[in-house]
């Protein structure tokens, strides 16, 4: 069995479902000790019981990443059960679809509270409490393509992502004397909870995104998980500030 990320201990925070479990899940079959993390206490336990049936240990710990006292609780935390923290992946995130004009202030804060500031604080803590004295890490931030563009009633998700991508350049830049990486990656319309609700909302359909993405397609999971793996690993140990694609060419074509 292939271990890339043999022992590394890594946080997956949203790992419940989706990207998140999917990355969860991978890091394991790979060697790693994951942490994984949701709202709710027994749907982060469920990927930990997967990983726990492969043979791979897990933990999981309940935080709302909206509260700056849950994510110094997840970092702590896991700090004191497993001493490190050589990966942090911030994947926990909201969708959020409205007319800008009629996007209400309590809406951009939930979204930009979770999709931009977590990964901040997250990333903050990890970097200042393992990361940097250890003097290695990496970090890998979920974008997603709506960083590159601003799509018509995806204010608050639009800037909250490309936010995202100028803190991986920062951070990536600033850090790298740490010889801690930090990467994005940007997902293109991967079917997931998050995806299925925007359909079921009728925000758009199923045919209006296949007909934007060259492979006509969605991207499957394990496309994106593979990816993190990749990235995690030392395969790409000169990678850092940047942000990977995983989108069957959407935002190459410019994609609207
Ligand atoms: P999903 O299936 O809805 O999963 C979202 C995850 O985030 C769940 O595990 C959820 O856990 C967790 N979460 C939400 N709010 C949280 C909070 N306040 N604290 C802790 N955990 C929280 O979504 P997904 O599609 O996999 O998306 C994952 C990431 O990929 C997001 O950052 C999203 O923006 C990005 N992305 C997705 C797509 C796509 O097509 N699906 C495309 C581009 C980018 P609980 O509900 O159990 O708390």
């Amino acid at each position: 069995m292939s271990e890339r990320l043999k022992d590394k201990i890594a946080i997956v925070t949203g790992s419940s479902t989706g990207i998140g479990k999917a990355i969860a899940l991978a890091f394991a079959k790979e060697g790693a000790i994951v942490v994984t993390n949701s709202r709710k206490l027994e749907r982060a336990e469920t990927t930990a019981k997967e990983i726990r049936i492969m043979g791979r240990q897990a933990h999981t710990i309940e935080a709302d990443l909206t509260k700056t006292s849950d994510i110094d609780y997840l970092i702590d935390t896991t700090i004191e059960k497993l001493d490190r923290i050589d990966i942090l992946v911030n994947n926990a995130g909201i969708a959020m679809i409205s007319p800008t004009e009629d996007l209400s202030e309590h809406d951009w804060d939930r979204a930009v509270t979770i999709d931009l500031k977590a990964t901040f604080l997250c990333s903050q803590k990890a970097a200042k409490r393992a990361m940097i004295p250890q003097k290695r890490g990496v970090i890998i931030n979920i974008s997603s393509i709506l960083g590159n563009v601003g799509l018509p009633m995806r204010a608050a998700y639009c800037a909250a992502k490309a936010g995202v991508n100028a803190l991986t350049q920062v951070m990536g830049s600033e850090w790298a004397k740490y010889n801690i990486r930090v990467v994005a990656i940007g997902p293109g319309y991967i079917l997931t909870e998050m995806e299925q609700q925007s359909l079921d909302k009728g925000d758009y359909t199923t045919e209006h995104i296949l007909n934007r993405v060259p492979m006509k397609r969605y991207g499957k999971l394990e496309e994106v998980a593979n990816t993190a793996v990749f990235l995690a690993s030392d395969d790409a140990s000169y990678i850092t500030g940047e942000i990977v694609y995983v989108d069957g060419a959407m935002s190459a074509t410019g994609g609207w």
